[in-house]
């Protein structure tokens, strides 16, 4: 039988980056990929003659000079088998009903200048909550390094607004700053991208990623987030890993104590490791990977306490004019119904109405990203319920021609563009093919919902409860970082690490 000191599952984010984490600690490594090529959600595809982006719109905390993500990359060794491109701006808010169109730049200074163009008297309530999110990123940093072990005594010391502000929601402590309502309504737009209202999201969690998308710099691989996982599929094979593909891991083994022994394959071939790292939702690798005397009562209700994260939808366009003539002028936007997250969620769990979107025009990173006279743009939205499980089989095809119509028509009626008439290439992504890709429960694509209680503290603070079986540890996006490319890479930055020392301690 093969043998292994640690088997990969799944080649995505996390899954990639703990592999080279193992390497770099000195261990033999395995990865497991079920598809013919790395990255999960971090690939590329083509239609006609486009090249479309799978899921990313932007890299946050990656600059030229710096930045945490950036950091970890040269540690990895990938920065430079990369081609990295600046963005222009942060986004573009729209909402009608509330006569809100507002373009955000990147760089703390220009943030806070542009809100003061936008709602004077933002400026005091702006530049503390950055100073709140620095503090908050080095609380975060020093709980990474410790991997969630502090002493509370030196968090009140030398962290105590993060200490202070932990367990509140954002939307509290915006109002407890002062911050004006419709500076937060511009400020609010990234929520999307975390998945939950502004009231149950943990301020930290916000605070900390609007930090990174604002002033730590933003960044995007000009051959899609693809080059970022061939980059590290080929680091892997560079330090002596193995990755096999095309081949799906079955079974995690365990032994008559419940640790992990080995994995199963679809061929039926079993493997020898005392260690795994999973980059597969809990969910599936308890309630179908593991041998039930291995799945006690407390690892099922700790898994099902959790809520999955919003299922996504997304269709990408290839079309045949220039962004110029088509009369696109941003390349994020975000676009709801309403500033109000909290209502918005709640609209966004309905098939029949939900058309928030969070649209990219690729062209507006990178002009050469498709031939000449066209332009690519794809669209994202999140359903908060589980409708599309509702679909009939007959109904599928004309549902998602609909939400993608409905999706089209909002992105022409609130920014003026004409796109609907240019359309050549079209490839649209439901819940479904999201659940059948990447191996994720109701096709949710943020893992598990953060909401305070489960948010990024918790889960940060709590990782040593996480660790529920001996030789099982879990990397991307349902796990302690939760979701995002960034979150997903530092998950697998944790779990080889920590996996490293399982090793060395013989554990
Ligand atoms: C449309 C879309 C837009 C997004 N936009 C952004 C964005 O702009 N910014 C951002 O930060 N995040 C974004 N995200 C989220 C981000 O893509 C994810 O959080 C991140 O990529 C998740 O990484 P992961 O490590 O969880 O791996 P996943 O991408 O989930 O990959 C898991 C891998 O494991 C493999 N696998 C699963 N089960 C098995 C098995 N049993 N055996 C072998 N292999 C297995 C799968 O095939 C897959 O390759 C977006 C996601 C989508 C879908």
């Amino acid at each position: 039988m093969d043998k292994y000191d640690a088997i990969v599952i799944g080649a995505g984010n996390g899954g990639l980056t703990a592999a080279i984490r193992l390497l770099q600690g000195g261990a033999k490594v395995l990865v497991l990929e079920r598809h013919n090529l790395p990255g999960g959600f971090a690939t590329s595809f083509r239609r006609g003659r486009f090249e479309f982006e799978a899921s990313l719109h932007e890299l946050n905390d990656f600059t030229p000079e710096g930045g945490d993500v950036r950091d970890l990359f040269d540690s990895l060794g990938v920065t430079d088998k990369i081609e990295w491109l600046p963005l222009p701006a942060a986004y573009r808010v729209i909402c009608p009903s509330e006569k809100l169109d507002a373009t955000i730049p990147f760089g703390k200074e220009n943030v806070i200048a542009k809100m003061e163009e936008y709602v004077p008297g933002s400026r005091k309530s702006m530049e503390r909550f950055f100073e709140l999110a620095e503090e908050i990123r080095k609380a975060q940093a020093y709980t990474n390094a410790q991997n969630g072990i502090v002493e509370s005594s030196y968090m009140v010391k030398h962290f105590g607004n993060y200490v202070r502000t932990g367990s509140y929601s954002v939307n509290e402590v915006l109002d407890a700053i002062g911050m004006p309502k419709r500076t937060q309504a511009i400020l609010d737009a990234y929520w999307c991208y975390l998945g939950a209202p502004l009231s149950e999201l943990s301020f930290t969690h916000y605070a900390s990623m609007l930090l990174r998308y604002f002033d730590k710099g933003v960044m995007m691989p000009k051959h899609r987030s693809h080059e970022i996982s061939t980059a590290m599929a080929e680091r892997i094979l560079e330090l002596g890993g193995e990755i096999w593909y095309n081949t799906e891991a079955k079974r995690i083994l365990t032994d008559e104590n419940g640790a992990v022994c080995g994995v199963l394959l679809d061929d039926g071939r079993a493997l020898e490791t005392k260690h795994v790292v999973a980059n597969v939702e809990p969910h599936i690798v308890y309630g179908r990977m593991m041998d039930k005397s291995a799945v006690t009562e407390e690892i099922v209700k700790a898994t099902n306490a959790r809520k999955l994260a919003g299922r996504g939808f997304s269709f990408f366009l290839g079309l045949n004019k220039t962004a110029d003539e088509l009369g696109i002028a941003d390349h994020n936007y975000f676009l709801y119904d309403t500033t109000d997250s909290d209502k918005q969620y709640e609209i966004m769990k309905s098939l029949e109405k939900n058309a928030a979107q969070a649209t990219v025009c690729l062209n507006r990173a990178d002009p050469d990203c498709s031939p000449k006279g066209t332009t690519i743009m794809y669209f994202t939205t999140l359903f908060m319920s589980d409708c599309w499980g509702k679909v009939k089989v007959e109904d599928y095809y004309r549902t998602k021609d609909e939400v993608a119509s409905r999706m089209i028509d909002r992105f022409e009626e609130f920014t003026g563009s004409k796109i609907k008439d240019s359309i050549e290439e079209i490839s649209i992504a439901t819940p479904m093919t999201y659940a059948r890709y990447g191996n994720h429960p109701e096709g949710d694509i943020y893992g598990y919902e953060g909401t305070y209680n489960d948010g990024l503290n918790a889960r940060l603070l709590m990782m040593k409860h996480d660790h529920m079986t001996k030789g099982l540890r879990f990397v991307g996006g349902h796990a302690m970082r939760l979701s995002g490319y960034s979150s997903a890479y530092f998950s697998g930055d944790i779990a080889g690490r920590q996996t490293v020392g399982d090793i060395k301690r013989g554990n």
